[in-house]
């Protein structure tokens, strides 16, 4: 088996400096890190900025064959990135290699897109003009990532940038700087063989919330892209407004599914158990709030109960098993609190409490929770970032879409039916409030070819597939005259004599 120190290693990554990076499988330190000081963040956006000058001249043809050469490398170093993101993030080594396939799918993507960056024309109410709109380069883009998924939103974002010509600066989670530092490794590995890349194209600052709100304040950076909690957005959007800057916000998510009675009850309960309790419930389109027809409930939650008390806890490297650690103590304190709460709200809890305590007197498993509620109150309206579902009785589907749509996130949700209409009205504009809908779908595991994000509290941003590569890009509206007279828009008379 592969050792951290041996990842680092290849990556080249030195064991040195000040700050400990530990792994939430068992507390072991697995390397070591040291902090950009604020004046090297000043450095590196002025190195980024520079960068972008040349940058933003090279056709973006070209510029996607740099990120066809970082695809190659990733490909290459899929299983190593894998295991480091297992060992810095927690997730099972199936996710782990799953995230660094994300990575490379949005590579290829990028490559396409770079020869389809198209703009319009558009008719022109004057006679000899010409009207169009082209999308230029925006600048250096700041890119803040959350820890549970520590490379593949980089990826998101940093593909579709560097295509677009702009240049990226990556704040990663203080939680995984290691492998931020491999996957820049990865990517200089491309710029070297790509041969005439400005330098500075990508750069790594590591460091606390401090450096983000340095990259947040910063004029030079056009567009700020976070990726974390409702409080880091709530934080770090007004510091960017106050600039006018942009910022693209995917915040956090409280994703519902709606099990209506025609449902296909076994591809509900795997639906079910794959997104509330993979990656131990700390995706952002974990399942948190099941909302269960009466006429199936009684058959379909002693089934996901069940299927709850076979699933595998333990080391995430291991095969077979499919709930791994949470990320530190903080998560597993929020897990209790948050069952307290629903405790006291009349929520009847199976499962939860810590697990593997004697095996891993330094990593915090939990026991994956399934609590049935009386009625969506309190601590449901809350991203509690743990395995912990919900589970509430409805007495039909406009009762099922009220209770979805009442909470303050809308990132994902889904509904399992065999009714046409009810999935017809599901997707409607009268339907789920949320970025993501999904039908005989779980909430989690989008793909790339779409535009990932969510409404309300979840920030709005949309990142990934579709046409998100334009809020990498300036929009340029341009009207050239090839006629000999100047006549003007709205049949303005304007002359002299
Ligand atoms: P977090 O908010 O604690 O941290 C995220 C990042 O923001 C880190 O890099 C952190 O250093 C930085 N940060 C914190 N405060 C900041 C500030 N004031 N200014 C600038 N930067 C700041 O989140 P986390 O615990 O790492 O991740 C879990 C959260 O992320 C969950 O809420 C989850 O739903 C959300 N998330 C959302 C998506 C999405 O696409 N919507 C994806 C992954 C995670």
């Amino acid at each position: 088996m592969t050792t951290a120190s041996e990842l680092l290693a290849h990556f080249g990554i030195p064991e040195s400096g000040d700050v400990a990076v530990r792994s939430p499988i068992d507390g072991a330190v697995i390397g070591h890190v040291a902090y950009d000081a604020p004046e090297e963040i000043g450095v590196k956006i002025a190195v980024a900025e520079r960068a972008f000058q040349a940058w933003r001249a090279v056709p973006a043809p070209r510029r996607g064959e740099l990120v066809r050469l970082f695809g190659e490398e990733l490909r290459a170093n899929k299983e190593k990135l894998g295991r480091l993101v297992t060992l810095e993030a927690g997730k099972i080594l199936q996710e782990g290699l799953g995230e660094v396939q994300e990575m490379i799918d949005i590579c290829d993507f990028a490559v396409g897109l770079s020869r389809q960056l198209y703009g319009l024309t558009i008719a022109s109410e004057r006679p000899g003009h010409r009207m169009m709109e082209t999308w230029h380069p925006l600048g250096p883009v700041a890119i803040i990532s959350a820890f549970n998924f520590p490379v593949a939103v980089w990826a998101w974002n940093a593909a579709l940038a560097l295509v677009c010509g702009d240049t990226v600066i990556w704040k990663p989670s203080e939680k995984t700087p290691l492998t931020a530092l491999a996957t820049q490794a990865l990517f200089e590995r491309a710029v070297k063989r790509f041969g005439d890349a400005p330098a500075g194209l990508s750069s790594v600052v590591l460091g606390l919330a401090d450096a983000g709100k340095a990259l947040a304040a910063d004029v030079r950076i056009p567009l700020v892209s976070a990726t974390g909690s409702t409080r880091m957005g709530r934080a770090l959007g007004p510091v960017v407004a106050e600039r006018f800057g942009r910022s693209l916000l995917e915040l956090g998510g409280n994703n519902a599914m709606i099990v209506m009675p025609s449902a296909d009850l076994e591809l509900a309960v795997r639906a079910i158990l794959f997104a509330a309790v993979g990656t131990a419930g700390q995706r952002c389109t974990s399942l948190r709030r099941l909302l269960v027809h009466a006429d199936v409930y009684d058959k379909l939650v002693p089934r996901v109960k069940a299927a709850y008390g076979r699933v595998t806890i333990g080391d995430p490297l291991e095969t077979g098993t499919l709930v791994g650690p949470l990320v530190d103590k903080a998560a597993f304190d929020g897990m209790e609190a948050a069952l307290a709460g629903a405790k006291s709200a009349g929520g009847v809890v199976t499962g939860g409490g810590r697990a593997l305590a004697d095996q891993y007197p330094n990593a915090v498993y939990a026991h994956p929770a399934v609590v049935e509620m009386p009625s969506q109150t309190g601590v449901m309206i809350h991203e509690t970032f743990a395995p912990i579902l919900y589970v509430v009785k409805i007495g039909s589907l406009d009762e099922g879409l009220t209770l979805q749509n009442a909470v303050p996130q809308g990132l994902s949700s889904c509904i399992f039916t065999r009714d046409m209409q009810e999935a017809e009205r599901f997707t409607s504009a009268a339907g789920s409030d949320c970025g993501i809908a999904n039908v005989n779908i779980g909430p989690s595991g989008a793909e790339i070819g779409g535009a990932f994000g969510g409404e309300k509290e979840t920030g709005g941003g949309r990142e990934s597939g579709s046409d998100s590569w334009r809020a990498y890009m300036r929009r340029q509206t341009a009207t050239v005259n090839y006629s000999n007279a100047l006549p003007l828009a709205q049949g303005i008379k304007f002359d002299l004599d």
